[in-house]
């Protein structure tokens, strides 16, 4: 499978010239001679960062939108380390970006103007692995799949897997409570998540780090910030429950003509696959196509047709994966539900199968300038936005492809909209909050899974209401009284 991320570090436009609404706020310091020169002794050998050109990859998220101007990283080794820097900052009224991989495709993870980024990536030794009940301890800074080769000694895996894990690392798939492939079998990551240490703001150390499948005492702390993308403190080690492997796999790629043929399937593939089954992914034929292109690929590995669904089994034995996506196969055939379709024989097919979805961010930025979201929504009508959008953005000649694909099983769309000669504000005006309030209306979420950082937090109150949202503005004072958690993403920012 796919590993590490593919990344270009050409420069993209700073985040406050693309966004001159948004200001840098009055609140935090600058950062002086004395506060490097503090960084510098109690990080050495290099891990206060200083030089621009070090310090720009971590200034620019991996899609390319943003660019912030950060003039220090900082890379702990130890957890007293992150205490320190914490203490320090939030003494010195320093904002600070939590970074783990840069993976994250909300402009979380990179700062807005100069916050300090501290990035988990030197925080990375593995823990304990209980064999007994299938829990891993690891820092934050581990890379997922690092930690899926680790586990599989034992006969274990993951709990989820996404096209990133070759660079993303576990605490930024914990503080954006990461979905991808395998929620179909595994639930959502935070229910793997048994336990977790937390810095927080101020440099307290939160320790919630139990290994426990059943703990009912009091308020789950954890919770909070599963999913609260590093603004109420910094994950640094993380207890998760990890599945036994299954040693059988089955991957069948099948072609439809209609969005509807492809929901009948994947009602079918629940029916006949049962407890075998792992993942159903779909693409639009646009999506396909760029995937292809991207990798080069000229063989098609399927009669072409409109639309295209992946179904991956897993059981205890190969015969009983394989026997339930024959039967998938055999029967969407006869009841003219796929065109057409193929099943990996070998691992090198498997591996080539999934490619051709797991790449598909890859594709698209290649493409062009990527207009991102990312929503839940009712089956039936995920790709009736993807339709309304093709429309509305038919005028716009610099509009190269509007394509849906996603984790069908949960209901995840992924709707991207690719425009040449970078980024456009017409066409983003055209687009939000136009999209926003259609997926609100149909009681959808505005981010099934990437999170709000910074693109998404204006809309947070449309989404959860306003209760809601005072509530969580009332945690964050609670964890971050000086709001030097991430700040401008996640919760709505006021801008004058
Ligand atoms: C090719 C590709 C495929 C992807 N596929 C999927 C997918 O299928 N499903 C999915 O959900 N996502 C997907 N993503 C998005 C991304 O990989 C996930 O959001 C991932 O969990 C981010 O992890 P990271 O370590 O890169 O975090 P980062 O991108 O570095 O950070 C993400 C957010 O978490 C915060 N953060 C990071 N580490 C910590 C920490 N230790 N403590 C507190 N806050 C922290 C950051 O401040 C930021 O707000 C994909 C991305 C790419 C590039």
């Amino acid at each position: 499978m796919w590993s590490k991320c593919v990344r270009r570090f050409s420069t993209s436009p700073l985040t406050r010239v693309r966004h001159p609404k948004l200001r840098r706020s009055p609140h935090y310091a600058t950062l002086t001679d004395r506060d490097i020169s503090f960084f510098e002794r109690l990080l050495p050998d290099g891990r206060a960062i200083t030089n621009p050109d070090d310090c720009l990859p971590y200034n620019i998220d991996w899609i390319k939108t943003c660019q912030g101007q950060s003039q220090l990283v900082l890379k702990p080794k130890t957890v007293d380390e992150i205490q320190a820097i914490l203490r320090y900052c939030h003494e010195h009224q320093l904002a600070v970006c939590p970074q783990g991989g840069n993976t994250g495709l909300a402009g979380g993870s990179v700062p807005v103007f100069d916050e300090i980024v501290l990035s988990l990536r030197s925080l990375n030794s593995i823990g304990a692995f209980d064999e007994n009940s299938g829990v891993l301890i690891a820092d934050a800074g581990c890379i997922l799949q690092t930690l899926d080769v680790h586990v599989n000694q034992f006969g274990h895996t993951m709990p989820f897997d996404l096209g990133a894990k070759g660079s993303c690392l576990i605490g930024g798939n914990v503080a954006t409570n990461a979905g991808g492939i395998r929620v179909v079998r595994y639930g959502s990551l935070r229910s793997a998540v048994l336990g977790l240490e937390i810095v927080l703001a101020d440099g307290t150390l939160l320790d919630c780090l139990t290994s426990l499948r059943k703990d009912n005492t009091g308020v789950d702390l954890k919770q909070a910030f599963i999913g609260s993308e590093g603004i109420l403190g910094l994950i640094t080690r993380v207890a998760l429950a990890c599945p036994t492997a299954m040693s059988g796999v089955g991957l069948g790629l099948f072609s439809c003509s209609s969005f509807e043929k492809i929901l009948s399937t994947m009602r079918l593939a629940r029916k006949l696959c049962g407890e075998t089954l792992s993942a159903i992914e779909f693409l639009d034929a646009s999506t396909y196509n760029l995937s292809l292109k991207n990798l080069q690929q000229t063989n098609k590995p399927v009669e072409p047709n409109n639309f295209y669904i992946l179904v991956e089994t897993m059981s205890s034995t190969y015969e009983q994966a394989k026997a339930t996506l024959d039967k998938l196969a055999n029967t969407a055939l006869e009841k003219e539900f796929i065109t057409d379709g193929t099943l990996a024989q070998d691992l090198k097919q498997y591996k080539d199968l999934w490619a051709i979805r797991e790449r598909v961010p890859e594709a698209l930025v290649a493409d062009g300038y990527v207009f991102k979201y990312d929503f839940s929504l009712p089956p039936a009508r995920m790709y009736k936005l993807v339709e309304e959008t093709q429309k509305r953005m038919k005028p716009f000649s610099n509009v190269r492809n509007v394509t849906g694909f996603g984790h069908l099983g949960d209901q995840n769309l992924h709707l991207n909209i690719t425009v040449q000669n970078g980024y456009s504000d017409e066409i983003k005006h055209a687009l939000e909050p136009w999209l926003y309030e259609w997926v609100a209306k149909e009681r959808g979420s505005i981010s099934a899974e990437h999170g709000l950082g910074l693109h998404k937090s204006k809309y947070l109150e449309l989404n959860k209401g306003k209760q809601s949202l005072e509530l969580m503005k009332q945690m964050k004072n609670i964890f971050d009284p000086k709001c030097i958690l991430n700040p401008y993403k996640v919760l709505p920012y006021k801008i004058d």
